[in-house]
């Protein structure tokens, strides 16, 4: 096991796996810009290195910073979070050659995955259900014409290289097809350099289910059931649940197995999460993240494992010591995203909190790096915190949801609390019958 982990990340998440570190008796090392001097990451670790100014390309992606830190402070291993750097393969490929191991899988499967039309390759021969669509990159309009033609409309134009939703573009009929496919291959081009594309069919009323797994890389590999995170603004999650309302036990255990056995033959090493579109009771693959997700606690509420410490396990070189009869599954549990936005217009709102009080009581957790008389800069995502609620039943865990917001109370800025106030008034939310565009044309109506 690791004596000093880096954590190469701010806000909550690094505070997460700081605890994680401290309960496992390692030693934390934080990176910070000079925005985040008085962050509480920053405060709690057990020492710090200030890395740059605050844009994150000169402080949170800056490598060669970030390397100088473990070797200033003796780290022997990187966590690095979510975002930033956890699905860079070159920062990866750079710790291993210095000898630092980075918390996470190898750079070769962070490269697969993040290749979209190279994941989809991969998913298929690993025996995961795919969306129907293109073999791999489609080279001309006419080409794209031939398979839409074949497929049916709406199809779906995705670039390889996207993220975020960019490069993504619907032909709902033939009449669209140019118009999209030249858009998505130009701003794919705008966005991450490569114009490379493909076509998928467009599933009208899906629900967003993504499976977590934890593998050893020695050919060992569980799931840990699903969530939903189907309530979505803009393609980003805004609420998360496990398990997912829509599945049962068998369709469980069926999508489960399928994603573990495929990581398991693909040697994946670390915690890793399989997104799928959902309809009609067919799995649709849609894209791997090869880290921790910001989601994570719905499933440590229901399972009781620590996903950090697990993969910092593995990462140290540990075997898997978790086999599949040892996963169980008790309760549910919602995770509503914190952030400092206006809540009806999801303005950014960063400035200084005046007064916090966190909810608390059973089966409630706060993961919140902020402070009464902390500034949030202006530089990084919205995200201030995470209320998770745990419920013997998904009925409980929404009357405790109810009761936590209620008593949630952050001064100075505006936060999202109201709208997830507002949506526990919304039937579909209370009966968990939603697809990935029900917040979208719930939002638009009460414009
Ligand atoms: P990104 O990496 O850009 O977020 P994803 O492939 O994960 O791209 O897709 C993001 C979102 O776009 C999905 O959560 C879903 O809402 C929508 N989406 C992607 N593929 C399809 C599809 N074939 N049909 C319908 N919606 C899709």
């Amino acid at each position: 096991m690791f004596d000093k982990v880096l954590i190469a990340n701010r806000g909550e998440i690094a505070l997460r796996v700081l605890r994680a570190c401290r309960e496992l008796g390692i030693a934390t090392v934080a990176v910070h810009s000079t925005a985040d001097e008085n962050a509480m990451h920053v405060r709690l670790a057990d020492e710090s290195v200030c890395i740059g100014p605050p844009p994150s390309p000169h402080s949170y992606l800056n490598i060669p910073a970030i390397v100088s830190a473990c070797e200033i402070t003796g780290a022997e291993a990187v966590h690095p979070g979510y975002g930033f750097l956890s699905e860079n393969a070159r920062f990866a490929d750079i710790l291993h050659e210095h000898d630092i191991a980075f918390i996470g899988p190898s750079g070769d499967h962070i490269r697969i995955m993040g290749d979209k039309i190279q994941a989809k390759k991969t998913a298929m021969e690993l025996g995961i259900p795919v969306v129907p669509g293109s073999d791999g990159a489609v080279e001309t309009v006419e080409e794209a014409r031939t398979v839409a033609d074949d497929m049916g409309y709406p199809v779906l134009i995705k670039a390889s290289a996207g993220g975020g939703g960019r490069g993504m573009k619907l032909a709902e009929t033939a009449d669209d097809l140019e118009e999209a496919y030249t858009t998505a291959r130009t701003e794919s081009k705008a966005a991450f350099g490569d114009d490379a594309v493909y076509i998928e069919k467009y599933l009208g009323k899906p629900r967003h289910i993504e499976v977590q797994v934890l593998a050893d890389g020695k050919g060992h590999a569980v799931h840990l059931g699903e969530r939903d995170c189907s309530l979505q603004r803009r393609h980003q999650k805004v609420w998360e649940e496990a398990l997912s309302p829509a599945l049962n036990a068998d369709q469980r255990a069926k999508i489960g197995a399928t994603v573990a056995d495929a990581m398991a033959k693909l040697g994946y090493s670390g915690v890793g999460t399989v997104e799928f579109l959902y309809e009609n009771g067919e799995f649709y693959f849609i894209e791997m993240n090869t880290r921790l997700q910001v989601e994570h606690p719905v499933t440590e509420m229901i399972t009781g494992i620590d996903l950090v410490q697990e993969q910092i396990r593995v990462a140290s070189g540990l075997p898997l010591n978790i086999t599949q009869e040892d996963v169980s599954f008790s309760g549910h549990a919602i995770e509503c995203r914190i952030n400092a936005e206006h809540p009806e217009t999801f303005a950014p709102s960063p400035g200084r909190i005046e007064a916090v009080h966190v909810p608390g009581g059973l089966g409630v957790r706060i993961d919140s790096g902020i402070y009464a008389g902390y500034t949030i800069p202006p530089y990084y995502d919205s995200l201030i915190g995470k209320l998770i609620v745990f419920g013997k039943t998904r009925n409980e865990c929404l009357m405790r949801l109810r009761r936590a917001l209620g008593e949630y109370v952050i001064e100075g800025v505006s936060t999202t609390i109201p709208l997830f106030q507002r949506l526990l008034s919304e039937p579909a939310v209370m009966d968990g019958q939603y697809d990935i565009h029900w917040l979208e044309g719930y939002l638009a109506k009460s414009d």
